[in-house]
């Protein structure tokens, strides 16, 4: 027998255990909106007349949500403009590129690109060539929340926006459990908040929404995402075991997914932020130590912390108007 929409004629594409709801293809997407939606308002993300930079990759995470965040926008009243960092991978940044251009022209959106090779003169294999690290993704991460940070500070931005999803989010809790190593545990909120001038408020829209149903909501908004992997990237076996563990404690109690991360949240929401009380040294940034990561690899790398000429090329766009359409 066909299972129909709960709320209309048209067949269920889609059961939704958790939330006991079968639905068609538009109540589906609706959903998924209205779940961004719901954590923007109770978690006090963003407000009327904001402006919140959104870090879009081209990966279906950041696309979906640059989706929805548009969508939601004029609703709530606040200003997107998409953050694309080009790394100078080869074809899959290439692609990337191309794929989160075509978005922004799609929807109308503001952009912005910083491109290592032609901003900062160096690309990522550059920076893992001389570094000789195998560290490469937590490298990688250190020069794209370094930029994200610069680039919404120097422009006045509100907030960053993330794509991190319930099972990226459960995922790297439980394993900070497992290794025993909290150093990280209290970013793991839906919001933390900045402090003027040196480090911009962070937020991630996709806190309650599983992957599983992005992926979905990307397949039926016809969205185009990157569909090769990163070279870099490989498969963490803690981080899948994990998942898969976490996947089963899900079938066998739907929504217990969910209620872990809003019983996390409220907890680490009321102990509130670590104080830190640091700037780097160099380009004055947030920073846990008395010259922040990214200053301290650029110089071991190419001789100098390239922490202000970043912060500077970022600012020279934005005047210029060179890729803030
Ligand atoms: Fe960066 Fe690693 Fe992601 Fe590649 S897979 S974009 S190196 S974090
Ligand atoms: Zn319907
Ligand atoms: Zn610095």
């Amino acid at each position: 027998m066909i299972s129909r929409c709960r709320y209309c004629d048209k067949e269920a594409v889609i059961r939704i255990p958790y939330a006991k709801l079968s639905l068609c293809v538009d109540h589906f997407r609706g959903f998924i909106v209205s779940r961004v939606e719901d954590i923007i308002k109770r978690c006090k993300m963003v407000k009327q007349g904001d402006r919140v930079l959104l870090a879009v990759s081209g990966g279906k995470d950041s696309i979906a949500l640059a989706h929805i965040m548009n969508n939601i926008s004029d609703r709530i009243g606040f200003k997107l403009v998409i953050l694309h960092i080009d790394l100078g991978i080869g074809e899959y940044s290439k692609k990337s590129r191309e794929i989160v251009k075509n978005i922004c022209n799609k929807l109308n959106l503001d952009n912005i690109i910083i491109d290592l090779r032609q901003d900062l003169g160096f690309t990522l294999p550059d920076f893992i060539s001389r570094l000789r690290t195998r560290r490469i993704c937590s490298l990688c991460g250190i020069v794209k929340r370094y930029i994200m940070n610069a680039t919404a500070i120097e422009l006045k931005l509100d907030a960053i926006a993330t794509a991190h999803h319930a099972d990226d989010i459960l995922t790297y809790i439980v394993k900070n459990f497992v290794i025993q190593d909290y150093t990280y545990t209290r970013k793991l909120v839906p919001i933390t908040r900045g402090i003027p001038g040196i480090a911009a408020t962070k937020i991630k829209p996709f806190y309650e929404v599983y992957e599983k149903y992005i992926a979905l909501y990307t397949m039926y908004s016809k969205l185009e995402f990157i569909d090769i992997e990163c070279p870099y990237s490989k498969d963490n076996d803690l981080e899948t075991i994990i998942r898969r563990f976490i996947d089963d404690i899900e079938n066998k109690s739907p929504g217990i997914k969910i209620s872990m991360l809003r019983r996390f949240a409220n907890k680490y929401l009321q102990l509130g932020e670590e104080d830190i009380t640091k700037n780097c040294s160099f380009c004055g940034l947030v920073s846990q130590k008395d010259i922040c990561s990214f200053c301290k690899l650029t110089e071991k790398s190419f001789g100098k912390p390239l922490g202000i000429e970043l912060r500077n090329k970022i600012s020279e766009k934005f005047i210029l108007g060179n890729s803030l359409a």
